[in-house]
């Protein structure tokens, strides 16, 4: 069971599971906007209903920055601004191909500084050659990053599946970031 977690300013900022949503709830730094209609916790004297969505009650600032970003998929998604680094096309964070730079054929390491998110066509012109010798050039160098883009705008997105209460607070999201239709 997660919770929808918005900002004092009502925007959607992350997921997070209901027992951490309870521990801002009971230290006063959240308070509860909707609670699911049907799930309850229970003690041995009490039952709680569960939150379905939470909204700090002040103002956070950078509480979630990790101290070390985790070298993972994801993240190089998020470095990445989720678009393909060679052709800058926007891929999926539930289907993209990462690329070797430097093909581990040639002694290329998996590493922030020679992975890159690419789309599965550019991927597979590539090959397994170096961007030089397949003529193409990356959008930004790789580096390792020291801040991520927020998760909020890149990754919350109403889908089914998810409870029904967060539609309003993530659909304002997709429509400032859903391509526009032309
Ligand atoms: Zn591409």
């Amino acid at each position: 069971m997660d919770v929808l977690v918005l900002t004092h300013a009502w925007r959607p900022l992350r997921r997070v599971s209901w027992q951490l949503a309870f521990q801002w709830i009971f230290a006063g730094r959240a308070e509860v906007i909707e609670n699911y209609p049907d799930r309850m916790v229970r003690s041995a004297h009490r039952a709680w209903p569960v939150p379905s969505i939470v909204r700090f009650v002040r103002r956070v600032k950078q509480r979630f920055r990790p101290r070390k970003i985790t070298f993972n998929r994801r993240n190089v998604w998020l470095r990445d601004e989720g678009r393909c680094q060679y052709c800058g096309h926007g891929v999926p964070s539930d289907g993209f191909t990462y690329d070797h730079v430097v093909p581990r054929s040639r002694g290329g390491q998996t590493s922030w500084e020679n992975i890159v998110v690419a789309c599965l066509p550019c991927n597979q012109y590539k090959a397994d050659l170096t961007p030089e010798k397949a003529g193409m050039r990356l959008v930004k160098t790789p580096t390792r990053p020291r801040k991520l883009p927020a998760r909020g705008a890149a990754e919350l997105r109403w889908r089914t599946g998810m409870p029904a209460s967060w539609r309003d607070y993530l659909g304002s999201v997709a429509w400032w970031t859903d391509a526009l239709e032309t």
